[in-house]
């Protein structure tokens, strides 16, 4: 590990006029996937600000009915809350399915919308990797690809994004809340995370001086009856082949609303607008379910060794739509 600069920060404040008045600097909060990074030498920051004194903390109701949830709770606590079990299972299941419960103990909400691909080749210095070293080329691309994406990827990287927690937060629409010294933004999800292009480096639309201070959940009736399927190469502990986090509500056997998100598939948390646009308001049957999904991975581009995930999405779609349909919407 290279040598860097510590600050333990204090205060807000603090932790913003560091990152804006010193170069190359790294939030530490649990630093699950910042430390691994540090260690094989992907990340090189010269001055690491830990802000795990801050008070981002908490879980609050909001007028709206909504939850604002602290970038700093971590995922183990979010899971467990019994307002997110009831009113957002989907995100409560995502977050238990991600990770080793040490982990999700350590994780945070904000390190989780930032944490980097898994691709083997991003974390082998000696491989040709574009959003490591841009503009080096992809070895996945013709190599090793069984992990990587067959939606938004380009000539430039195939990488999947790696969160289940994100593809929950995608379904719900969720927002993320960031502070610099120049004030507040608040950043839709769909917003917040970039497709590869030419710039595979750029993941998300934080700005270099910008730190997430929390993510807002927004009232989501429908979230009540909503689940999260993962599909992965073994019981625990592993990424998502495919995921699928989706809710249903059914009125005379017509889809009044629908929501879905796909991961392990895209190259940013997946909001299956194609598969929802064909459901709402057509029949709740499972030819519509397999209709839904393949008109939204009618896009999905696979190669030798990851086409599989197209027709184990398309599965997993319907059966996590059968599901809904059978426990929330009884006959
Ligand atoms: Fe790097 Fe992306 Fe290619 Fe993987 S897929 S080697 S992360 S450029």
């Amino acid at each position: 590990m290279n040598s860097f600069s510590y600050v333990s920060a204090p205060d807000l404040d603090t932790a913003l006029r560091t990152i804006a008045n010193t170069e190359d600097v790294k939030f530490l909060a649990g630093g699950t996937n910042l430390v691994d990074l540090m260690r094989e030498g992907i990340e090189r920051p010269g001055t690491v600000v830990d802000i795990t004194r801050l008070p981002l903390t908490g879980i609050e109701e909001l007028p709206d009915g909504g939850i604002r949830v602290g970038a700093l709770v971590s995922n183990s606590r979010l899971a467990a809350d019994p307002v997110i079990r009831t009113r957002y299972p989907v995100l409560a299941r995502a977050i238990l399915l991600g990770a080793s419960a040490q982990l999700r103990n350590m994780a945070t909400v904000g390190g989780n919308l930032l944490q980097r691909t898994r691709c083997l080749y991003f974390y082998d210095d000696v491989a040709a990797c574009n959003k490591r070293t841009p503009g080096s080329g992809c070895d996945a691309i013709g190599g090793f690809s069984r992990s990587s994406a067959v939606l938004g990827a380009s000539e430039h990287c195939i990488a999947t994004h790696p969160s289940d927690m994100a593809v929950a937060l995608a379904m719900l629409d969720a927002v993320i809340e960031v502070q610099s010294l120049h004030g507040t933004r608040q950043i839709p999800i769909a917003e917040f995370h970039r497709v590869p292009g030419d710039t595979p480096q750029i993941e998300t639309v934080l700005a270099a001086d910008e730190l997430i201070t929390a993510v807002t959940l927004p009232p989501v009736p429908v979230a009540a009856n909503s689940h999260y399927r993962k599909v992965r190469d073994r019981a625990s502990y592993a990424f998502a082949l495919v995921s699928v986090a989706a809710a249903l509500a059914v009125e005379g056997g017509v889809v009044a609303e629908v929501r879905i998100a796909l991961g392990g598939v895209g190259t940013k948390p997946w909001r299956a607008v194609e598969a929802e646009r064909v459901l709402l308001g057509g029949p709740a049957t499972e030819e519509a379910f397999a209709r839904a999904a393949e008109a939204e991975l009618a896009a999905a581009v696979g190669g030798p060794q990851n086409a599989f995930k197209i027709e184990l999405a398309r599965r997993t779609i319907v059966a996590t739509l059968r599901q809904l349909m059978v426990e929330g919407n009884p006959a």
